[in-house]
């Protein structure tokens, strides 16, 4: 449940709260994109500036002992990752505490940690390449952590109510997962972990969708976690990573702030400025991915050069119905509003995987012919990318468990930006043809 009230500024976790004083009480009613910019974003009271100054200091002034402006160490709280972790806490509904780190990796390993020694976690099984090697290789190692990795999308109530042990602390879910997009029902997986005696926390990684598309905490997520450096940033310039949690889970939200400060896993000042003037944009941005996104995914669809093309909206796509479902309310009612209901599909996020017809020599064609669309791994930028999910992103991954996966040598991987779409379009069908000329 979302407070009836937000206080526009920094959500002070300090203890004497004066951070807060100049703080404005504003209805929650606003929409998304106003809290975006507005909140943690008030004009400063001594200057007037209207953005936020960067404040470098690492240290503050006390005027006795203990008594202190509500910051006294930078890695323990600084004005800049304030103001970014209430705007954070405000565009993911349902937040309440929002905990910004120096990078997505760095906020699951601090989640993780917090699970003590020896805890069982059940995991979605295409989970991020970084996430898996952090569950299999570190934690199992450094705190005896068992991980069962189990296919989500497809096992029965039983299976997953069968995987959660006594002992199993969390369940990770990402959705879509990546490269192929599966979808996760959250609020099935959701009401079976509440209702079985472990009572596991339930994680979702929202990046691939970001806070405009997905909002995972009214699903019955416990936490929502973000890679920054993606869409929230949104401009290829910053890594960064994000908890975010709803207002129950207060000693939670202690717990992981007190383990972030030990560890030190801190974003700079520099990047929580830089990260909080990309979100200010993030609903014009994730509205434009969606769009040029649905476009290209149409005419990838209809052309004879590809196999077969993964968008959970298109209406075509086997979970359309279930990607519908899992909208958020602000998504739900823009794409009501503006684009209604096109018979093709709607606007879901900007990832695009398909399987170009042929094989790795037609797929390395395609993504060496590109003009716009730049050969790189990572995403969510304004720029569009491309990639070679088997040679690169998931290149580590044995080719069998690549091939269980659906992860094949004709299978690319497409982060649609926000240039114009008719120019988009425009390269993808020049970069199939000459895929498709290797063969003539
Ligand atoms: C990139 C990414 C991460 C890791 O985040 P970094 O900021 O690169 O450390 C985690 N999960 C997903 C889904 C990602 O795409």
């Amino acid at each position: 449940m979302a407070p009836a009230t937000v206080i526009y500024n920094a959500n002070s976790h300090h203890t004497n709260g004066t951070n807060g004083a100049h703080s404005v009480r504003k209805p929650h009613s606003d929409g998304f994109g106003t809290r975006a910019i507005h909140v943690g974003s008030d004009p400063n009271p001594a200057t007037g500036a209207v953005i936020p100054s960067i404040s470098l200091s690492t240290t503050y002034k006390q005027d006795a002992i203990g008594v202190h402006k509500g910051f006294e160490y930078s890695r323990s709280g600084n004005p800049n990752r304030d103001a970014f972790e209430a705007t954070l806490a405000s565009i993911e509904v349902g937040g309440a505490y929002g905990i910004a780190f120096a990078s997505g990796s760095a906020t699951t390993a601090t989640i993780l940690q917090s699970l003590g020694p020896s805890a069982h976690i059940v995991s979605v099984n295409d989970v991020y390449g970084g996430t898996f090697r952090y569950m299999s290789k570190v934690a199992s190692i450094n705190q005896g952590l068992e991980t069962t990795f189990l296919d989500l999308e497809n096992a029965d109530d039983d299976t997953i109510l069968a995987a959660i042990r006594p002992n199993t602390k969390l369940i990770w879910i990402e959705s879509p997962t990546n490269p192929t997009l599966r979808l996760i029902d959250i609020p099935r997986i959701a009401s079976l972990a509440h209702s079985h005696p472990s009572a596991p926390l339930v994680l979702v990684d929202n990046t691939f969708l970001s806070p405009f598309y997905s909002s995972p905490l009214l699903q019955g997520a416990d936490l929502v976690m973000h890679s920054l450096t993606k869409y929230v940033n949104g401009h290829s310039d910053v890594v960064m990573g994000a908890l975010i949690l709803p207002p129950h889970h207060t000693e939670l939200n202690e717990n992981l702030r007190y383990l972030q400060n030990a560890i030190g896993a801190v974003p700079s000042a520099y990047d929580c400025w830089l990260a909080q003037r990309g979100a200010k944009t993030l609903h014009l941005r994730m509205k434009a991915h969606g769009a040029n996104a649905l476009a290209v995914a149409k005419v990838l669809q209809k052309s004879p050069l590809v196999e077969e093309v993964i968008y959970p909206g298109l209406s075509t796509h086997p979970r359309n119905e279930l990607a519908y479902r899992s909208l958020s309310p602000h998504a739900l009612k823009w794409i009501k509003q503006s684009n209604g209901l096109e018979e093709a599909g709607f606007p879901y996020g900007g990832m695009i995987s398909f399987r170009i017809r042929g094989g790795l020599a037609e797929a390395e064609k395609f993504l060496t012919s590109t003009r716009l669309f730049t050969l790189a791994e990572s995403l969510g930028g304004v720029e569009s990318l491309a990639e070679h999910p088997a040679k690169m992103t998931h290149g580590s991954i044995p080719e069998a468990e690549r091939a269980l996966l659906g992860i094949g040598d004709n299978l690319v991987r497409l982060s649609v930006g926000v240039e114009d779409v008719d120019d988009l379009v425009a390269d993808v069908e020049q970069a199939l043809e000459a895929a498709a000329a290797l063969s003539d």
